[in-house]
Parts: structure tokens; sequence; C-alpha cells
């Protein structure tokens, strides 16, 4: 089963929108053992939309396009595939009704021009938008999905269910293992497990991504438990670089962790000028354990709030482990984490180039420090600050167990 994503909007061609849909669907339709054949981006013009739909139709049986299904004039997907199809667009009654009702719930004025948004080429199907306006719809072997994303992520779910269901039951479902790495080069990481890479039923990955390497092994459900003997073997490798599995996420890891060990949380930052505590407070519930984040950006405030020497700042500069520690060790609650860096671009020496990065972490009475040296722009050095910061901790606390 092969099919093209043909992704419509003049926005994604200059940029002006970072087309994230295709992202979304590739990875669902991946889950389910779909594969995509072809990928293509077209502006809102009649003619490319035919032109890609033509195109499309030769090598894929499934064509799935979002964007373009809405009621402004540069909305033109339906009639596009109504062209390629040579069908009427029709409208169906009952989904006018609910249309006209949900204009009516939100207070928003019905024009004549809302009646495109359920259009729909003679014979399609809908699919049910729980979240906006307009609904997708199948027909052909085409389906049509507005390109809001979180409209798109309603109904992408339920048409892939319904089509998987009625047209290719028998698809094997892809089992996708992922192991997030961090910590370690990736050629050294592929030295020490490569040798159990020969399992010809299992595609092996390297995803390089900011905050380390993710080992991805995909294969089929009926090799999953290769996968997993496979992944026991890394674990003995290379255990102590990995972060996690699939979707988790390190700071979610540590709020289970505190809660399981009641601790309170609160930071120092200076080079990542708050983007350590933005990141924590991104985990539900964080607000019981989660004390305070301080952002001591200059030599005057690490002095004034963490009782930093003046001294010990001269003697060290403020970009060192002495710094980081003491830094840690001004803040009062159970836990607690500092940084200070060079983020660049400017500010480097030779001794401290750009991306040194010392990190302090506390947990009660015990106090360690790391030095990272840190590669990419500015904001990529912050960010590694962040997950590594945030990695020594859940470590420590991990070892605590
Ligand atoms: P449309 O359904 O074409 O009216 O798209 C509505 C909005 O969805 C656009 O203005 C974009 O902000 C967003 N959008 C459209 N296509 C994509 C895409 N491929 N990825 C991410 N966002 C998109
Ligand atoms: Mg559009």
């Amino acid at each position: 089963m092969r099919c093209t994503l043909i992704l419509v909007g003049t926005e994604l061609l200059n940029g002006a929108t970072l087309d994230t849909n295709s992202v979304f669907m590739a990875e669902e339709l991946n889950k389910v053992g779909i594969k995509i054949d072809l990928k293509l981006t077209v502006g809102d013009s009649l003619e490319s939309i035919e032109k890609a739909l033509k195109f499309a139709r030769e090598t894929s049986e499934l064509i799935i396009l979002s964007g373009g299904l809405g009621a402004t004039d540069d909305d033109l997907t339906k009639e596009a595939i109504k062209n390629f199809l040579d069908k009427k667009l029709i409208v169906d009654e009952s989904e006018l009704e609910e249309l006209k009702a949900k204009f009516r719930r939100l207070n928003i004025q019905f024009l004549d021009k809302n009646y495109k948004e359920v259009e729909k080429p003679e014979g399609a199907i809908s699919i049910k938008n729980d979240v906006g306006m307009a609904p997708a719809f199948f027909v052909d072997g085409i389906v049509a999905f507005p390109g809001v994303p979180k409209e798109l992520y309603n109904m992408f779910p339920k048409f892939l269910k319904f089509y998987t269901e009625k047209f290719c039951p028998d698809l094997d479902p892809i089992y996708i293992k992922d192991l997030i790495v961090s910590g370690i080069p990736e050629s050294i990481l592929e030295e020490k497990i490569k040798e159990y890479f020969i399992d010809p039923n299992i595609e092996y990955e390297f995803l390089v991504k900011d905050y380390g390497i993710i080992v991805r092994m995909q294969t089929s459900n009926e090799h999953k438990i290769a996968v997993e003997k496979i992944k026991e073997k890394i674990y003995n490798s290379v255990g102590k670089y990995i972060l996690g599995e699939d979707k988790e996420k390190i700071e979610e890891k540590i709020f289970n962790l505190l809660k399981k060990k009641n601790y309170s949380l609160s930071v120092a930052e200076s080079c990542t000028g708050g983007m350590l505590s933005s990141t924590i407070v991104t985990v539900p519930g964080i607000s019981k354990y989660f004390q305070e984040g301080i952002v001591t950006y200059s030599n005057e405030s690490k002095i004034d709030r963490l009782k930093v020497d003046r001294n010990l700042i001269e003697k060290y500069g403020a970009v060192s482990k002495e710094v980081a520690e003491k830094m840690v060790s001004g803040l009062t609650t159970d836990i607690g984490i500092s940084t200070t860096g060079i983020a660049g671009p400017d500010g480097g020496t030779k001794e401290k180039p750009v991306g040194l990065v010392y990190i302090g972490v506390k947990v009660q009475d015990k106090i360690v420090s790391f030095k990272f040296n840190f590669t990419g722009d500015r904001e990529k050095i912050r960010k590694k600050a962040v997950l590594h910061s945030l990695f020594e901790l859940y470590k420590i606390l991990e070892e605590d167990e």
C-alpha cells in the first residue's frame, strides 16, 4: 500500500509556514504500515493542485491532501478534486445544518461563502471535524483535510482507522522502538552497538537531534520480540547514556521521581536565561514540587540572590565549576540545578570557548558539577544545557533509588 501526500498552500512555498502536517501524517502512516511514495507541496492554484493529483495517481493508490478546504477564495482543493474526478460538488443538508449550528454556537455570522465548507464531491464520505468547521472527505482513493494542524490531528486518525479496516485489513502494523541517547558521540555509539544490528527484518537508524541521538529500530509487529532483545543488549552496553524511550521526556521522568520522593525543586539559571524553568513547567502538576526559577544573569545578581562570593567570581570567573556549585548551593530546596556558560556567538576565549557550560546539581546536601563543551549556535547551546542539566539530575535521582 503506497500513498502520496499533497500539501496545499502558498505559505508553505514562500517560507511563511513550516509544513508540520506532513511530519504528523508520515508518523501515523508509518505506524500502520502505509508507505509514502511521494510528498508534493503546491501553492493555492487550481492548475498546480490538479497537476499534483495527476502525478500522484500514477504511483499511489491513496492520495492525501492537506490545506485549501476553507471558505476563502484561495481555498481551491475541492474545486481541483472535482475537476480531476469529473464529479459535481454537492452539499449534504444535515452537514449544512451542523455547520450552521457551529456558527450559531460561536456567535459568528454565517455568510454565503461558508457553504463552501461543507461542499464535497458526489459520492464522498465525510470525516467529522470535532475541533473546527470544514469536515474532511474521502472519495475514489483521495482524502482531503483542512490545513489547520489541530483539525488534521483530530480527523486523520479517524480516517486512518476507517481506511485500513476497509481497504487494507491485512497490513502489518509497524513496531518502532526509539532509544534517546545523549552524552556520547554518534561514531562511538555506533561502534559500541552495531554488532547487535544484524537481524535483516529490522531497520536501524541513527537520528541526530539537538538533544542527542535517537537510535531507532523499526520492524513489523511480528518481530517485536527481537527488537526488545536487542534493546536489552543496548542497555547493557550504553545504558548510562540512555535518556529515555519513545516519546518519553526527561522533565516528566524527573517529575515522577520528585513525586515519589516528595522533593522540592528550584533552579538558578545564567546562560539558559529561563529556558530551564520554562521546560520544567511544561509538565502538568509540577507546581507542587517546583518552587522557583531565578535568572541570575549578571555577577551582581549571582552575588545578591545566591550569595556567591564576589572573590570567587573574580578568581575563577562566572563561568566556572566553583561558581556553578556555589550558585546551586544558594538554593534552599531539596533539589537544585544551576547553569552558567558561554552561549556565544561572542565572549569566548581560548581557555573558555563558546559552548563551555558548567552545570551544578544539588540533591539535599550533595553538590556536584559537570563541565560541557557544547557545539552549535546560541539557541542550540542553551537547549543542550537545559537537557543535559535535566539528564544529570535524573541520573543522580535514579541512582538514589
Ligand atoms: P487552509 O486549510 O489551507 O486554509 O490552512 C489553514 C492554516 O493551516 C494555514 O494558514 C496554515 O497556518 C496552516 N497550515 C496549512 N498547511 C499546513 C501544513 N502543511 N503544516 C502546518 N500548518 C499548515
Ligand atoms: Mg490555505
